[in-house]
């Protein structure tokens, strides 16, 4: 049976574990630190590194891993990943070395340039490894990209089944979700959600994988064309906005200042 576990790096990273019998596969490992002590613990070999983009507190521990294991590296085909064995584009697939799980690629470009989500479609439940692209009630900064692809980006994660496990790359939920808050102020699933994930952080507990589901009611980077977001949006920039991805750049730039 395949679990998926975060290991927690650097300040608030998670490096992504997947392992079955005693095989792991790490997906964005930025620190070899915490990911060997944690195979050295459990007695884990690793199979396979899966990389969403080519920021280092995402790939920074890759050449570690690969001194101790030479194990396949995959990676989005438009960025500088070390050690990358296999570039991805959207529309490939993949089966993990390891862990024989089935994985396929978008294009998720707005976060970086050439930013790819890895999408498992056959999983029960389905799920996706979404990097730095969407978090948990937010979403990534624009730091190679338009506000125009992270809309189209964000789009094709929104669209994905809404019981899909949301595994993102932080531990942003509960500052995202004050943010929402204050964006949506009457939408009740934001304070119930932020209560939930409240109680998590305080027993130690991850707030993640969350779901589509819950992304799509309470996210408000997934809410561009709802007209409430719009309002919040149009009264903060004190102007009207001409449709979701305008909406979208207000809201972002809100968050950044935040
Ligand atoms: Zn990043």
């Amino acid at each position: 049976m395949l679990t998926i576990i975060p290991i927690p790096a650097f300040a608030d990273n998670y490096i992504w574990l997947l392992r079955q019998a005693g095989m792991g596969v790490v997906v964005d490992p930025g620190d070899a630190g915490p990911v060997i002590a944690h195979f050295d613990r459990d007695g884990l070999q690793l199979a396979a590194i899966l990389a969403t983009h080519h920021h280092g507190d995402h790939v920074g521990g890759i050449p570690a891993l690969l001194a101790r294991w030479p194990v396949p590296v995959f990676g989005p085909a438009q960025e500088t990943i070390p050690g990358r064995t296999r570039a991805l584009r959207e529309g490939e697939a993949i089966t993990v070395p390891g862990i024989e799980l089935e994985l396929s690629v978008l294009d998720i470009p707005g976060h970086t340039a050439g930013h790819i989500a890895y999408v498992g479609r056959s999983h029960a439940p389905p799920l996706v490894f979404c990097g730095d692209t969407l978090f948990a009630a937010g979403c990534g900064r624009l730091f190679e990209g338009t506000p125009g692809q992270m809309v189209a980006s964000l789009g094709k994660l929104s669209a994905l089944p809404d019981e899909t496990q949301v595994y993102c790359g932080h531990e942003y939920t509960l500052a995202n979700l004050r943010f929402a808050a204050a964006v949506e102020p009457a939408n009740v699933s934001i304070g119930e959600r932020h209560r939930r994930e409240k109680a998590k952080r305080e027993r130690g507990l991850p707030t993640l994988p969350s779901t589509i589901g819950e992304e799509r009611t309470t996210n408000p980077f997934l809410r561009t064309g709802e007209p409430t977001v719009r309002f919040a949006a149009e009264k903060h920039a004190g102007r009207p906005l001409d449709g979701p991805v305008a909406v979208f750049a207000e809201i972002r730039s809100w968050k950044n200042a935040f």
